[in-house]
C-alpha cells in the first residue's frame, strides 16, 4: 500500500465521518467476506423504552416491587435499565435501600433488599436463580418477543414477580444497509445477548438470515473466531462494552459512534453517526484504495 493512497482514504473517510484509526484495516475491509452486526445501538435505536408491567399474581405489593427495581436498576449501566428507570422516575417511585449489589453479565442484576435476594434480567438469570417462570407468562413473554420486545423478568430467590417488555426500535437506515452489504457479497450475521425470538423477530424485519442469539460478551469473541476458522473475513460492528472483545477480534473492528468508549478503543474505525450506512462508506472506501494502490 502506498503511504500517499491511504492518507488519502484516512481523508476521505474524516470528511464522510469516518475516522480511521489502523490504515491496514482498510485493505482488509477490502477482503472481508463477512459482517457481523451487534443488534442493540447497531441495528436498533439502542434508546429503548419500557412498556406496561406484567405482573405474575395478583396481590403483589407494586409500589414496593417497583420501588426495588428502580433501586436496583439504578446501580446498573446498561442501556435496559435506562428504559426501567426512566418509567419508574415517572411514575414518581422511591428507591428502597439495596445491598450486595452485582451486575451479572448478559444476564441482568441482582441484589439483596431487607435480607431478601432479587433478581432483574433474562431467562437465563432466571433459570439460573432456579427460578420458574409459569407456563401462563411464558406464553405471554414468547408473545411480546416475537414482536422484537425485549423480556425483563423480575423475582426474589422463589418466585417471578413481573416482566416488562422493552421497545427498541429498528434504526430506519438499517434494512437498507443491510441489503447494500449483501449486495456487495457480504455474510451478514446478527449477534446478540438478547433472547431468540426478540433476535429473529429483528432479523426478518432486516432480512437477516444467520443469527445468534443468547450470546455472552466473551462468546460473541468466539462467534468471531469461529467465522475466522472457517475461512470468512469477518468485518464487526458493535457499540458497547459487551462488543469489544468481539471487535478486537474481528479482521476489522467498526465501532458506532455514540458508544462507548472501550467499544472505539478496540476498533479499527469508528463511525461518527451511528448509521449502518456508513459501513457501506467504509467499505467503499477500503475498494477505492486498494484500486488506486495496485
Ligand atoms: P445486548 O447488548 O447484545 O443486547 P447484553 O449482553 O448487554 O446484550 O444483555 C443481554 C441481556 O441481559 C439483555 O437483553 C437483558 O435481557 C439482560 N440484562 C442485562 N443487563 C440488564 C439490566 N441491567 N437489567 C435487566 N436486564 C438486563
Ligand atoms: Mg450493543
Amino acid at each position: 500500500a502506498t503511504p500517499t493512497a491511504i492518507m488519502v482514504a484516512v481523508g476521505k473517510g474524516a470528511e464522510n465521518g469516518i475516522l480511521i484509526k489502523d490504515a491496514q484495516s482498510l485493505e482488509t475491509a477490502h477482503k472481508a467476506t463477512a459482517i457481523v452486526l451487534d443488534k442493540t445501538g447497531t441495528l436498533t435505536k439502542g434508546q429503548p423504552e419500557a412498556q406496561e408491567i406484567s405482573w405474575a399474581q395478583p396481590g403483589l405489593d407494586e409500589a414496593n416491587i417497583k420501588g426495588i427495581m428502580l433501586a436496583m436498576e439504578q446501580q446498573s449501566e446498561h442501556p435496559l435499565a435506562d428504559a426501567i428507570i426512566r418509567k419508574l422516575e415517572a411514575e414518581n417511585i422511591k428507591p428502597v435501600a439495596v445491598e450486595k449489589f452485582q451486575s451479572i453479565t448478559g444476564k441482568g442484576v441482582q441484589a439483596v433488599i431487607a435480607g431478601e435476594t432479587y433478581y432483574i434480567g433474562n431467562r437465563q438469570l432466571m433459570q439460573d436463580a432456579g427460578v420458574i417462570v409459569p407456563e401462563s407468562q411464558q406464553k405471554i413473554a414468547a408473545e411480546q418477543a416475537a414482536l422484537a420486545k425485549t423480556i425483563i423478568h423480575i423475582s426474589n430467590s422463589k418466585h417471578l414477580l413481573a416482566f416488562i417488555p422493552v421497545t427498541d426500535p429498528i434504526k430506519e437506515t438499517s434494512a437498507e444497509a443491510v441489503k447494500a452489504l449483501q449486495a456487495l457479497n457480504l455474510q451478514v450475521h446478527l449477534l446478540t445477548g438478547d433472547n431468540i425470538q426478540t433476535a429473529q423477530s429483528i432479523a426478518r424485519q432486516v432480512n437477516i438470515k444467520h443469527v445468534a442469539a443468547e450470546v455472552l460478551p466473551t462468546d460473541k469473541a468466539h462467534y468471531v473466531q469461529q467465522l475466522q476458522a472457517q475461512g470468512q473475513v469477518v468485518a464487526m460492528v458493535g457499540d458497547g462494552i459487551n462488543d469489544s472483545p468481539a471487535l478486537a477480534q474481528a479482521d476489522v473492528g467498526l465501532a458506532m459512534g455514540k458508544g462507548t468508549d472501550i467499544a472505539m478503543e478496540s476498533a479499527d474505525m469508528t463511525l461518527m453517526q451511528s448509521d449502518l450506512r456508513h459501513i457501506l462508506t467504509a467499505i467503499r472506501l477500503s475498494h477505492a484504495t486498494v484500486r488506486t494502490i495496485r
